[in-house]
């Protein structure tokens, strides 16, 4: 299930939700504001989790556009 973070515009707070449809109301639980930036939850992304302990870094990551940060690399 995709799950979001956010970050609120008002206050700043971080906070994340599970999204189950679009039309789920996203709010601040700490001032309550609509107003937010989505980020990419570090959960959902597939993390270099199983070769990297290897110590061979040969993947070709760092090339990237952000280096895997975004998510953009599968
Ligand atoms: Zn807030």
């Amino acid at each position: 299930m995709p799950i979001f973070e956010y970050v609120c515009d008002d206050c700043g707070e971080r906070y994340e939700k599970l999204v189950m449809s679009k039309s789920t109301k996203i709010a601040c639980p700490k001032c309550d504001s609509s107003k937010h930036t989505i980020q990419l939850s570090v959960f959902a992304a597939p993390a270099n989790g199983t070769k990297a302990s290897n110590g061979g870094s040969s993947a070709p990551s760092g090339g990237g556009c952000c280096g895997g940060a975004c998510g953009c690399q599968n």
